[in-house]
């Protein structure tokens, strides 16, 4: 039996349905693969379990056959790609059969999953919590980010274009609420709003259909890293060790990384972590709130604090019309917030232009909500260690302030595809390639975020001064760019989430440009002050003499 076999590609969407047991020669282990619970779903499970590398069916590879919606989509015949096999979604006609094994199975996790697949990779994605595709959406790990031009560029790559149905909103702009009104700052680079949760589980379900060969295996924890032997081990619901051999070990298990532990517990790098001064509350807020101000439609609003500190606040409408959002206060200040009347305090004393349905909904909202953290930056020393590979959050976390973690994570998982193509599937030296080029890369993405949340933070005479730079940064940028497009680019601010822009130069321009502002700006000051002194020293002066 070839490993390289063509099949009709029919979704089911009814696992009552006959056609998904019939098929063709097809070779492929079973026992530890998703499709083994859809196959004995149909009866087969003996056949499966026993009959290993020839089983005769027609695959179904809609991941939702339990819910017996009795319906059955026949796909188009084209061919689907297994182990590597030229086909849908398969960029490689060389299968090489290296086995990549992924942890965790987030944005950069699956990302990366369906990259390698394309390369012809047999992959496998080791996740700690359940199958998504089964969770009800708006757990309480769900929060709205940002993805970005670079993000959906990375994303379109693998098939994936948002908003998709049920997943993001592309907004028309954000309506900042100040004490002086409201103001739009239009949505021009396109960016989609969507539930990090949503945006996981899409990705998960996206991966099961187009690249049915990816191996999901839901509730399996990382527990250590055997890099000698090349081998990983997991706990299972059951509290059980099951282990993987691996040609490639991707991290991609996030800020709290227990591959990149494994890595550093052994001497092969070394890694710093900060914590955002910061802490948040999701809320959720009903579709006939947002409905009731035509202001709002398709509109993500913000509020930033009257008296300038960091506590703010925005809200972006869900695709099903509900909309939710999230308060940022100082780290430690929810502490002193028990009572829903102490919500409302807060936020009447805060915000400006906040409608008091809207603040009702939201101080019961947030009274219940649980307090997370506002995101954390992890730096590390590299990206990769012989056949370990991190990607995303796990090797370079950053915090929120520009919205690049998940994005430059998605785009993290393209390039590691570029470097093994570019190494000839060399896996030691790709990855070490992956962490020249994207190190410098990420760090400076990681430091730029650094940069904006310190000015944010920044309080006093100093923190003003930084502000009042940062806000001439752009203004100037603005003004320039406009009047000399062809020598000065727009603000670094503007740039940041375009498709190819180097983070290491817009971070450079941008240091670059506060240096010499805060520079010429001590020196105005110093002259005005030298002047106003002088001037005074003409009128005062003679009294004295
Ligand atoms: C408040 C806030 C706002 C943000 N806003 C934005 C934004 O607007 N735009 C943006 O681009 N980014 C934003 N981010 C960052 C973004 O959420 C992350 O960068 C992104 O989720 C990283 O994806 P990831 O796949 O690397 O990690 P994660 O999303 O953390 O996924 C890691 C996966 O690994 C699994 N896992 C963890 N440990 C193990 C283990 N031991 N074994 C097996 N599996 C494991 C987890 O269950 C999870 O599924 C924000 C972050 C915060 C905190």
């Amino acid at each position: 039996m070839g490993s390289c076999v063509f099949m009709k590609n029919i979704r089911c969407c009814s696992r009552k349905v006959d056609e998904t047991v019939e098929g063709v020669p097809f070779s492929r282990s079973f026992k530890t693969s998703k499709l083994n619970a859809r196959f004995s779903d149909t009866g087969l499970r003996t056949s499966c379990a026993t009959r290993r590398s020839c089983v005769f069916f027609r695959p179904c590879i809609c991941p939702r056959v339990r819910h017996s919606c009795k319906r059955v989509l026949r796909g188009p015949t084209k061919p689907l790609a297994i182990r590597g096999s030229p086909g849908l979604g398969t960029d490689s006609e060389a299968p090489h059969g290296d086995k990549v094994v992924v942890v965790g199975a987030g944005p950069a996790g699956t990302a990366v999953a369906m990259q390698l697949a394309k390369s012809g990779y047999r992959v496998q994605v080791y996740e700690r919590r359940g199958d998504p595709s089964e969770e009800e959406q708006g757990s309480s790990r769900a929060f709205g980010i940002v993805i970005n031009q670079r993000g959906q560029h990375a994303l379109e790559q693998l098939g994936i274009h948002l908003p998709a149905p049920g997943c993001g909103v592309r907004f028309d702009g954000s309506l900042r609420h100040t004490t002086k009104g409201t103001s739009l700052m239009p949505n021009t680079e396109g960016s989609v709003c969507v539930d990090r949760a949503a945006l996981a589980r899409h990705m998960v379900i996206h991966a099961q259909e187009e690249f049915p060969e990816i191996e999901f295996h839901f509730s399996m924890k990382c527990k250590g890293v055997d890099t000698a032997r090349r081998c990983i081990s997991f706990e299972d619901g059951e509290g059980s060790t099951v282990e993987a051999t691996y040609d490639l070990l991707v991290g991609a298990d996030g800020a709290n990384s227990a591959v990149r532990e494994a890595l550093a517990s052994e001497g092969s790098l070394t890694y710093s972590r900060e914590e955002n001064l910061r802490d948040y509350k999701s809320f959720v807020l009903d579709k006939s709130l947002w409905d009731s101000d035509p202001e709002y439609a398709n509109r993500m609003l913000t509020w930033s604090s009257v008296d300038g500190s960091v506590t703010r606040m925005w809200a972006v409408p869900n695709p099903d019309g509900t909309a939710q959002g999230m308060l940022t206060l100082y780290k430690g200040a929810f502490a002193g917030l028990g009572e829903t009347a102490d919500y409302s305090r807060l936020l009447s004393a805060k915000f400006a232009g906040l409608r008091p349905e809207m603040l009702k909904a939201i101080s019961d909202s947030c009274t219940d909500a649980p307090v997370s953290g506002g995101g954390t930056m992890v730096k590390c020393s590299t990206l990769a260690s012989g056949r370990v590979v991190l990607i995303g959050d796990a090797g370079h976390s950053m915090f929120p302030a520009l919205g690049q973690g998940c994005n430059s994570a998605i785009e993290s998982a393209a390039a590691l595809k570029e470097s093994l193509e570019a190494a000839n599937g060399d896996i030691e030296s790709a990855v070490r390639r992956f962490s020249n080029e994207r190190l410098p890369e990420v760090s400076a993405a990681a430091d730029l975020s650094a940069k904006v949340i310190d000015i944010d933070g920044s309080r006093g005479p100093i923190g003003n001064f930084k502000k009042t730079v940062f806000g001439l940064q752009i203004v100037l940028g603005v003004l320039l760019n406009k009047a000399a497009p062809s020598i000065f680019k727009p603000p670094v601010l503007f740039q940041v989430n375009k498709v190819g822009a180097s983070y290491v130069e817009l971070k450079d321009r941008m240091m670059r440009e506060m240096a010499t502002l805060s520079v010429l700006l001590v020196v105005i000051v110093a002259g005005i002050a030298a002047a106003i002194t002088k001037i005074a020293a003409l009128f005062v002066g003679p009294l004295f003499s």
